[in-house]
């Protein structure tokens, strides 16, 4: 609500606002985590692969169930957008609003990513995050939103009447149609709301608009994950670089990401299983 108001308080319209508010949903209400079993597995982790994005552009990679993958800045401060689908069913992806929902606008060490409906079910669990001492800041800003959508050429069409080809949304594209070996047309489709890996964003203390600030993320920081289930990825290297002042355009400073796989030492998750799809009967009442 960005306008101002036209309708007139109530006279109870205090007693209206004093309701007190309630948590939706109580974390301790959700499926246990394993959290401790995953920060003992990566003890003795080694690194399978990487694989490096470059500036304005998108990277696909799998991670198999049971092993762990980070995102790791290089060079510079950049934001990365990422999108997760299940490795054999690109309909079953993340879910960043019941993600928000679950846990908060913010991301961190031991919060799961969360499938869409039907599937509703952890597709990765945050192991490590070298920028969770940040916190909330005095502008009420936090690292890793799950708020944002992911910049895109329709919204930057509509603002500013060009076309540009590297917004998130056709970098995500790009290569998820390569990694599937799917068209453009339809590969888009399956393009979700992201992940803000770096990305320092938060709602304006006054109006509640979205905004963004510069990543504090330095070369050296990474944030890690658990892969619950088969998982495919795809990061894309925002053109906003650090998201410090604009983006959807060639002007800002941008790096490259790197995702490295890890696989646990043998015997690490002993008695783990991957977690299984939403037990919902899927009948609505019919
Ligand atoms: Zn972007």
């Amino acid at each position: 609500m960005t306008d101002t108001a036209h309708s007139n308080p109530p006279p109870d319209a205090a007693a209206r606002r004093a309701a007190k508010p309630l948590i939706c949903y109580q974390l301790d209400q959700l499926p246990p985590s394993n959290l401790a079993l995953y920060q003992q597995a990566r003890q003795g982790m080694r690194k399978l692969t990487e694989i490096t994005v470059a500036p304005r552009e998108g990277g696909s990679f799998e991670v198999p169930a049971g092993s762990f993958f980070r995102i790791v800045s290089v060079e510079g401060a950049q934001v990365g957008d990422l999108n997760l689908w299940h490795a054999h069913d690109l309909t079953e992806r993340f879910f960043s609003g019941k993600t928000r929902q679950l846990h908060a606008t913010h991301v961190s060490t031991g919060d799961r990513l969360w499938s869409s409906l039907p599937g509703l079910r952890p597709m990765a669990t945050i192991t490590h995050d070298t920028l969770d001492w940040y916190g909330w800041d005095e502008d009420g800003a936090g690292v890793h939103d799950v708020i944002g959508t992911r910049c895109d050429p329709y919204t930057n069409y509509m603002l500013n009447g060009v076309d540009y080809h590297h917004c998130c949304h056709s970098n995500l594209t790009r290569a998820l149609a390569v990694a599937a070996d799917i068209p453009l047309t339809e590969a888009e489709l399956h393009v979700h709301d992201v992940m803000n890996v770096f990305m320092c964003t938060g709602f304006t203390l006054d109006t509640h608009q979205y905004f963004m600030k510069a990543s504090p993320v330095r070369p050296g920081d990474y944030i890690e994950f658990f892969a619950e289930i088969d998982l495919l990825g795809a990061l894309s290297t925002c053109p906003g670089g650090d998201c410090g002042s604009s983006h959807s355009d060639d002007s800002t400073p941008c790096y490259p990401l790197q995702v490295e796989i890890y696989q646990p030492g043998a015997g690490a998750l002993q008695g783990w299983s991957s977690p299984p799809r939403s037990g919902y009967s899927g009948t609505h009442g019919t």
